[in-house]
C-alpha cells in the first residue's frame, strides 16, 4: 500500500543535527560518535554546509534538536557559524531549538553564543550525581561540573532546561537512584528525562556484562525504580507524558513529540536519520564517507525505505502509546484513511481486558501505568499483527 497521508492541518517538521565528537567515549554509548582532531572538525562543518545546500526547504521547520555526540565540544566560533548556516537556510526561526551539552562543555561565552542564535533549550546528560556511579559508566563529568554547568545555564537566561538520568547503573542501590531524583528536583528544571540503562553490543559495559564483570538488574527489579520514579516526580509536579519524559507544565518536548507522532524530520551529519515526504533513511555512519560523499556528490545514504501506510501507522501506534495522552484512533484514521484498524480490535480486546489498556474519556487509547510497564512487548505485538 503505498503512503497516502491525509491531515486536517500542516504537520510539523523538525530538523535533526548530528554532532559526533566527544572527548572521550563512555562506556555504555552506541550513538556514532568519535573523539575528534582539529581537521575533523573543520571537515564536518564542511560536511554540514554542503548537505545543508544539498537539501531543499520549502516547509516551515517547527522544531531543531542538535544532538550527537557533543555538541558543546565545538568552539564558539564554530558553534555560531553551524547555527548561522542552519538559519540561513530556514524562512524563520523555530519554536524550539534544543542542544545537548554535557556538564564538562558548559562554559558562559558558549551559552551566551547559543543564546543569541536563538536557542531555547538546553539538554543536559547529567546521567547521575554520585561520582562513583559516572566512574561506572565510563563518563567524565563530576558531580561538581554537573553544579557548575547549571549555574552558568541559568545565569545565561536558559528558562527550558532538560536533565537525562539513568538508572539501573551497575553499583546504584535505590537510594542511589532516590538520591538522583531529589537532586534533580532540587535544581528544578521545567523537564526531567531518565532512562533506564542498556547494554548495546560492542559497547564497553556490554563486553564487562558479558565477561561476568558486571551484573544486569533483574527486570522486576526494573519495574520497581520506574513506579518509584513517576511517584517522585510527579509528588514534585513534573508530569510524565512519556514513557521515560516527564515535565512541569508547558514544557514538554516539542521535538521530541513530533517525532513520536511520526511527523517528518530532516537529519544532518554522519548517522543522522530522516523521515520526509514518505521516505525514511540514515546518513553513512561515518565522518569521512559522509564528508567525501557530499564533496565528490556520491550517495551519502543507507536503509533508504518507501514507507507505506502499514509501517507508518504502525509505528503510530507503538510510539504514540508510549506517550501518556495515547493515540487517537480517529485521527489516526485520518490520518491514513486507507488502513484498517479494525483488525487491531482483537489485541485492544485482549489488552483491556489484561488492565493494560484503557479508552480515556476523550476518547483516546491509552496505556495504563501497568501497561507502560511492558509497552516494549505490546509494540511486538502490534508488529506481528501487521506482519500477518
Ligand atoms: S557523551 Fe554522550 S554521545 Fe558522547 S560517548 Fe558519552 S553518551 Fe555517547
Amino acid at each position: 500500500m503505498i503512503l497516502q497521508e491525509k491531515a486536517d492541518e500542516v504537520l510539523p517538521l523538525g530538523i535533526y543535527f548530528h554532532v559526533p565528537f566527544c572527548s572521550s567515549i563512555c562506556d555504555f554509548c552506541s550513538f556514532y560518535q568519535k573523539v575528534p582532531r582539529r581537521d575533523e572538525i573543520k571537515r564536518y562543518l564542511n560536511g554540514m554546509k554542503l548537505e545543508l545546500k544539498s537539501r531543499s526547504l520549502n516547509r516551515f521547520v517547527d522544531t531543531v534538536f542538535w544532538g550527537g555526540g557533543t555538541p558543546g565540544l565545538l568552539t564558539v566560533q564554530d558553534l555560531e557559524l553551524l547555527g548561522r548556516l542552519m538559519l540561513e537556510k530556514l524562512t524563520r526561526q523555530p519554536v524550539e531549538w534544543t542542544v545537548e551539552l554535557s556538564p564538562s562543555t558548559v562554559k558562559k561565552e558558549k551559552m551566551k553564543v547559543l543564546r543569541d542564535l536563538g536557542v531555547t533549550r538546553i539538554s543536559m546528560g547529567v546521567e547521575s550525581f554520585s561520582d562513583r556511579l559516572l566512574k561506572n559508566l565510563g563518563r567524565q563529568h563530576s558531580q561538581r561540573q554537573i553544579f557548575q554547568a547549571i549555574d552558568v545555564i541559568n545565569n545565561s537566561g536558559f528558562e527550558n532546561i532538560n536533565l537525562d538520568l539513568i538508572f539501573s547503573i551497575p553499583g546504584q542501590s535505590i537510594d542511589d537512584w532516590l538520591s538522583d531524583l531529589k537532586q534533580a528536583i532540587h535544581i528544578s528544571p521545567q523537564h526531567i528525562s531518565t532512562y533506564c540503562l542498556t547494554y548495546e553490543e560492542d559497547t564497553a559495559l556490554f563486553i564487562r556484562l558479558s565477561h561476568g564483570e558486571i551484573f544486569r538488574k533483574l527486570k522486576k527489579e526494573d519495574a520497581f525504580i520506574y513506579e518509584i520514579t513517576r511517584k517522585t516526580l510527579e509528588d514534585a509536579n513534573y508530569k510524565q507524558y512519556e514513557i521515560s519524559n516527564y515535565a512541569v507544565n508547558g514544557y514538554e518536548c516539542l521535538h521530541n513529540k513530533n517525532t513520536w507522532h511520526l511527523y517528518d524530520w530532516l537529519g544532518f551529519g554522519p548517522s543522522a536519520a530522516t523521515q520526509f515526504n514518505g521516505r525514511r533513511f540514515a546518513n553513512v555512519a561515518s565522518l569521512e564517507q559522509w564528508v567525501e560523499g557530499l564533496e565528490k556528490g556520491h550517495p551519502i545514504i543507507t536503509d533508504d525505505i518507501q514507507l507505506d501506510t502499514e509501517i507508518l501507522a504502525a509505528d503510530c501506534l507503538i510510539f504514540g502509546l508510549r506517550m501518556n495522552k495515547g493515540v487517537q484512533l480517529k485521527r489516526l484514521q485520518r490520518r491514513f484513511p486507507e488502513f484498517n484498524f479494525s483488525r487491531l480490535q482483537p489485541l485492544w480486546k485482549q489488552l483491556s481486558n489484561d488492565k493494560y489498556l484503557e479508552m480515556t474519556d476523550d476518547k483516546n487509547l491509552c496505556l495504563t501505568a501497568r501497561g507502560r510497564l511492558v509497552a516494549d512487548s505490546i509494540g511486538v505485538e502490534i508488529l506481528e499483527i501487521f506482519d500477518a
